[in-house]
């Protein structure tokens, strides 16, 4: 299968709302929420098996056994996080701040640091004749680009022809670049507004170094059409194909609210995408 990877840069342009409409439409049998910060794309592909849930393990944290301790202090000056603090005259390594780099266990004269398995997250496939591989990363857990590689791994290789959607997060950080791997194409949803244009250019720089083939839609389009003329003038000096606009349309919150998809129902937000989905595949056969 070909993989399409859907990005935006900034949050709130519409991407996970195109990626269920493209998961209608092209009835794959395989597709991933990989914003595992805040996943939601389940929340409109309502899956009818539970899923296999896994834990998953980050790097590993680290902890001071007290009664080992000399209170030298070493840990506390090397810790390159300020994940250690002084509490009641001991010291103590916070959970949250630690970032699993070991130095602390390294430089103790007193062997009193040891690491500690980290559950940062859930990886959860759903397995029926289509596989919905998602994540949810726990609160404060790190390794988040990790996280979207697990997930995109329990996809499985399928041999079958099609195209695999996969949801990616907003950003530009570990998770987004985790996405990439492996992606044919990477359509960008960005909307025409300063921060939407420049958080996209972010993105489309980033895929354009990693030689990924990108494409753009531009979604929220109104009849002020001056920033959408300037992701045009961008997207034709980049030699970034723009496979098409989706009009500013109420009916896409109503679909969101009631958990459907903007195909689901007759919008003029969802007519677009559908012509929107057919220029994609263009590009991916
Ligand atoms: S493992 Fe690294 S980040 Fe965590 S407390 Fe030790 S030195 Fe700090
Ligand atoms: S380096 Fe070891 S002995 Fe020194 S304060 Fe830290 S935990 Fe205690």
């Amino acid at each position: 299968m070909k993989q399409l990877l859907i990005l935006s840069g900034k949050g709130g342009t519409g991407k996970t709302t195109v990626a269920a409409a493209f998961i209608k439409l092209s009835n794959t049998s395989s597709f991933a929420d990989c914003d595992v910060d805040a996943p939601n794309l389940h929340l409109v592909m309502k899956q009818e098996t539970v899923p296999d849930v896994k834990s998953f393990l980050g790097m590993d944290k680290y902890t001071i056994d007290q009664d080992l301790c000399i209170g030298c202090g070493l840990c506390y000056t090397s810790c390159r996080y300020d994940a250690i603090y002084v509490k009641e005259n001991k010291y103590v390594i916070d959970d949250i701040s630690c970032e699993g780099c070991s130095v602390c266990e390294y430089v103790c004269p007193a062997d009193a640091v040891s690491s500690k398995t980290n559950i940062a997250g859930d990886l959860l496939l759903y397995k029926s004749d289509k596989v919905f591989s998602t994540g949810r990363l726990a609160t404060g857990g790190g390794n988040s680009g990790l996280l979207v590689t697990e997930v995109k791994k329990a996809l499985g290789r399928r041999k079958e022809e099609g195209i695999e959607i996969i949801d990616g997060s907003p950003g530009i950080g570990c998770p987004v670049l985790a996405s990439m791997s492996g992606a044919n194409l990477v359509l960008l949803v960005t909307e025409p507004t300063l921060s939407g244009f420049s958080d996209m250019k972010r993105i489309a720089t980033t895929a354009k170094k990693l030689h990924i083939k990108t494409a753009v839609c531009i979604n929220k389009v109104t009849s002020d059409l001056d920033n959408v003329n300037q992701i045009k003038e961008y997207c034709y000096n980049e030699e970034i194909p723009v496979v098409g606009e989706i009009p500013y349309d109420k009916e896409v919150v109503t679909n969101i609210n009631k958990g459907m998809s903007i195909v689901d129902t007759q919008c003029i937000a969802g007519e677009a995408v559908k012509k929107i989905y057919g220029n994609v595949l263009d590009l991916m056969m």
